[in-house]
């Protein structure tokens, strides 16, 4: 398939970039890895008249880590994987990373992308959302956060205007002794999350001083299932205990149903992952 004819301009600064949508948000598409964004032009499901190329703006690029981490929305997912300094700190970016798709769309696709994009099984939505991220945004009226729970809305939409661009993605470094998993079933073609869940646990004396959850795959948006989180809190972490927590946030699950998964086997894999994350940070077999 060929897409429409665009016009092409790869941006050299923020506000360069910013401009551009602002001239004509509607006809104007930022280009980030293209991995979602060439393949939906091939198709013709989009015939935007200009693509904005991120890729020589220095800001958006890079992790940078000290008191808290700032990952730039530019940082392709193979980066993220290589990163042993991020390794170190959180190696939850390590472990999803090395869960997406294969090399090539490792090499192509970034975090900014797959955030803006919110397409409703990718990884990064449940690992940042479990990460209490917030999402740094640029518009033509200045720079907004939000938290990594307000920013997915709905399938393929978040809390970006038009004319604003992804910049960055902020971490609070989770206290010492908090640990974090990434679980996920794979789409056998695609490697997309059928469901993922993201998990943290941080226990004093077995019990749970502080959880958090993120789940993919298994609504139209990542979501925290809020009820699964409140109950863990005070809890030992036992079989019982993640059992009931695993319940829990399943039937938080709206549970999206197509050709290969439907809502009820969606549901049971949120409960099954969820209890194996758990488990996991558990310290049991
Ligand atoms: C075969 C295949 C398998 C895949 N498997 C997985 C998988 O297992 N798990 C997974 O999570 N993902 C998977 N992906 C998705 C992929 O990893 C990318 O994350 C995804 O394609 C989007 O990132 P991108 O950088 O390519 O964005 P692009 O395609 O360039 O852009 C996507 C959309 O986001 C917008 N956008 C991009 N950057 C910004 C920004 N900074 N600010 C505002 N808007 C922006 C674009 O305008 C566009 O609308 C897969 C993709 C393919 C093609």
């Amino acid at each position: 398939m060929i897409p429409a004819s665009f016009d092409y301009i790869r941006a050299t600064s923020l506000s360069q970039a910013i401009g551009l949508l602002q001239d004509d948000p509607d006809n104007t598409k930022l280009l980030a890895g293209g991995h979602t964004l060439i393949p939906t032009l091939k198709l013709r499901l989009a015939s935007p008249a200009l693509l904005v190329d991120l890729g020589s703006i220095g800001e958006l690029q890079g992790i940078d880590i000290g008191d808290h981490i700032r990952i730039g929305a530019l940082t392709r997912h193979a980066e993220l994987l290589a990163s042993e300094k991020l390794r170190e700190a959180l190696p939850i970016f390590h472990q999803t990373a090395n869960m997406i798709a294969d090399p090539q769309v490792r090499n192509r696709g970034t975090i900014g992308g797959s955030l803006a994009n919110a397409d409703p099984s990718a990884d990064w939505p449940a690992v940042i959302i479990a990460l209490k991220a917030e999402l740094e945004l640029a518009g033509p009226n200045g720079r907004r956060r939000v938290a990594a729970k307000d920013f997915f809305v709905d399938i393929f939409t978040t809390a970006l205007q038009a004319d604003e661009v992804l910049t960055a993605i902020h971490i609070a470094r989770p206290k010492p002794g908090m640990n974090f998993r990434y679980r996920k079933i794979r789409h056998p073609a695609s490697g997309y999350a059928v469901v993922g869940v993201a998990a943290g646990v941080h226990l004093n004396g077995g019990v749970v001083s502080e959880a958090t959850l993120g789940i993919t795959g298994a609504s139209a948006k990542a979501f925290t299932p809020d009820a699964a989180v409140d109950f863990l809190s005070g809890k030992t972490l036992s079989i019982d205990t993640i059992e009931r927590a695993a319940i829990l946030a399943s039937e938080h699950a709206g549970c999206l149903s197509d050709h290969y998964a439907s809502a009820d086997y969606r549901k049971h894999l949120a409960k099954t992952e969820v209890a194996r994350a758990l488990t996991s940070l558990s310290g049991k077999p």
